[in-house]
C-alpha cells in the first residue's frame, strides 16, 4: 500500500501527547475515536496560546487583541470552507457540534418548510441527535417521520428510500459514516433522489469528516454538519454548512447579541450571514484551535488517511473473525474504520470493563443509536474505532486481551 510508506505514523503519535500513557499499569490503547478523537500538540498549544497572548471578544473591538482575535478566529471560517468544499465562507457557520447544527436546521428551515401531513426521512441508523429533532418537530407539526429500512449488513436499502420519497417528503436527513456500523452511505445518489422532490438535505458528517473527503457544493448538499472534537479538534466546536440561498430565507436560531443589524423596542433585523446564525459571543478559543486540528488534517492528506485507516479496518476484521463467538455488527462493502462486534455469552459492559484493566478503550452500549439496536435485535455492541494515530500492534493487543476477557467471562 503506497501511502503506508509515506506516512510515518511513529511521528504522528508523537505529536499526541495523551497516548504516551499508561492505564492500569499498560501502554494505553486508544481505540474510542468514534466517540471522541485525541488532540495534536498543535491543538492543545492553539488553545493556551489564545489565552495567554490574545483574548479578547470577537468582532466589536477595535484594541489590537481583539483584532487578532477576530482574525484567528475568522480564519478558522477559511479553513473549514476548503475542508468541505464549500463555496462561500459565509455558509460556514459555528455552532457547538453537530447536535446543535441538526437543532438548528430542524428549528429554522425545519419549522419553515414542514406541514402538518408532510413526511421527513431519516435512515434506522441514526444517531440520536438526528433523530430526536425530527420527532420533535413532526410532534409540533403533524407530520410523520418515516425511517429508511436497512439490511442485514448495515446498508440502506436503497430502493426502499426511493419509493419512501414523495412530494410529501419535506426533508431528507442522513447520517454519512454510521458511529454505530462504520456503514458509509450513498450522500450524492441520495441528495439527487431527494432533490427530485423538492426535498431539502441534510447530511450527518459526524463520523465522516475525518475519515472521508467532503465536497458539499459538488455533490449539491444543503446541510452538512459536524464536531471537532471528532477531527482531533476541540469539543464545544462544530460546524453548520448551509447553503447560502437557503441560509437567506431561514429565519435566525437563537436571539441576542452580534445576530442583529438593528434592534429597536418594537423589533429586531437580522445581520447578514454568517453572524445571522451565530447569536452571543462565540467560543472563539476552540474555533481558533480547530484550524489547528484542519491543518493536521491536511498536513497527512485525507487519501493517505483513509489508507492507512482502511488497512486498520482490513486487519481489525480479519483479527476478529478468528474468535467463533465473536459476530460482526455492520458489515458494509464501504465503511469508515469502526468495528462493532458482539461476543457470544458475554455482556459488552463486562468485556469493557476488562479490556480497560489491559489498558485498551473502546466503547460498549447502544452508542446513542437505540432505535437501530432495537432493529438488530440487540442491546448494544462493543466497538472499536480506529483513528490515524492507530496501529496494526494495537490491533494484536486488543486481539490478546479479548482472548484473555472473554476466557475469564465465559
Ligand atoms: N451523529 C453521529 C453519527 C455521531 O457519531 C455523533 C457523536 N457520537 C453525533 C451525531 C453527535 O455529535 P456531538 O455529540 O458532537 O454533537
Amino acid at each position: 500500500m503506497q501511502q503506508m510508506e509515506v506516512i510515518d505514523i511513529k511521528a504522528i503519535r508523537e505529536q499526541f501527547p495523551v497516548l504516551h500513557q499508561q492505564v492500569h499499569g499498560k501502554p494505553l490503547v486508544y481505540l474510542d475515536n468514534a466517540a471522541t478523537t485525541q488532540k495534536p500538540a498543535s491543538v492543545i498549544e492553539a488553545l493556551v496560546a489564545y489565552y495567554k497572548n490574545d483574548n479578547a471578544n470577537i468582532h466589536r473591538g477595535i484594541h489590537t487583541l481583539a483584532e487578532r482575535a477576530t482574525m484567528a478566529f475568522e480564519t478558522t471560517r477559511d479553513e473549514v470552507r476548503q475542508f468541505i468544499g464549500a463555496r462561500h465562507r459565509e455558509e460556514v457557520i459555528f455552532t457547538r457540534g453537530t447536535t446543535e447544527g441538526i437543532n438548528l436546521i430542524a428549528a429554522t428551515i425545519g419549522k419553515q418548510r414542514v406541514r402538518k401531513g408532510d413526511e421527513i426521512l431519516v435512515s434506522a441508523m441514526e444517531h440520536h441527535s438526528n433523530m430526536v429533532p425530527w420527532q420533535m418537530l413532526a410532534t409540533e407539526k403533524e407530520a410523520t417521520l418515516k425511517i429508511i429500512p436497512i439490511n442485514e449488513a448495515g446498508e440502506l436499502d436503497i430502493q426502499a428510500f426511493h419509493s419512501l420519497l414523495s412530494e410529501k417528503t419535506k426533508i431528507v436527513s442522513v447520517v454519512h459514516a454510521s458511529n454505530a456500523l462504520g456503514t458509509v452511505n450513498p450522500i450524492q445518489h441520495i441528495t439527487e433522489a431527494a432533490h427530485q422532490v423538492g426535498a431539502i438535505v441534510v447530511v450527518d458528517g459526524a463520523q465522516s469528516a475525518s475519515h472521508l473527503d467532503i465536497n458539499v457544493e459538488e455533490w449539491k448538499l444543503d446541510f452538512f454538519v459536524f464536531s471537532g472534537h471528532k477531527i482531533y479538534g476541540p469539543t464545544g466546536i462544530g460546524v453548520m454548512y448551509g447553503r447560502k440561498e437557503l441560509l437567506l430565507e431561514m429565519p435566525p436560531y437563537m436571539g441576542g447579541g452580534e445576530m442583529i443589524g438593528e434592534v429597536r423596542y418594537d423589533g429586531f433585523t437580522t445581520n447578514e450571514l454568517p453572524y445571522k446564525f451565530e447569536a452571543g459571543t462565540p467560543n472563539i478559543a476552540d474555533t481558533i484551535a480547530l484550524a489547528e486540528s484542519i491543518r493536521f488534517i491536511n498536513k497527512i492528506g485525507k487519501e493517505s488517511i483513509r489508507a492507512h485507516e482502511d488497512d486498520l479496518l482490513q486487519y481489525a476484521t480479519e483479527r476478529l473473525l478468528q474468535f467463533p463467538e465473536i459476530k460482526l455488527i455492520g458489515t458494509a462493502k464501504n465503511k469508515v474504520s469502526i468495528c462493532s462486534f458482539i461476543v457470544e455469552g458475554v455482556h459488552h459492559q463486562d468485556l469493557g470493563i476488562l479490556l480497560d484493566q489491559a489498558g485498551i478503550a473502546i466503547r460498549t452500549g447502544h452508542h446513542c443509536t437505540m432505535p437501530l439496536m432495537h432493529r438488530m435485535g440487540l442491546k448494544g455492541t462493543s466497538r472499536a474505532s480506529f483513528a490515524i494515530y492507530n496501529t496494526r500492534e494495537e490491533i494484536d493487543a486488543l486481539e490478546l486481551a479479548l482472548k484473555k476477557s472473554i476466557k475469564m467471562l465465559k
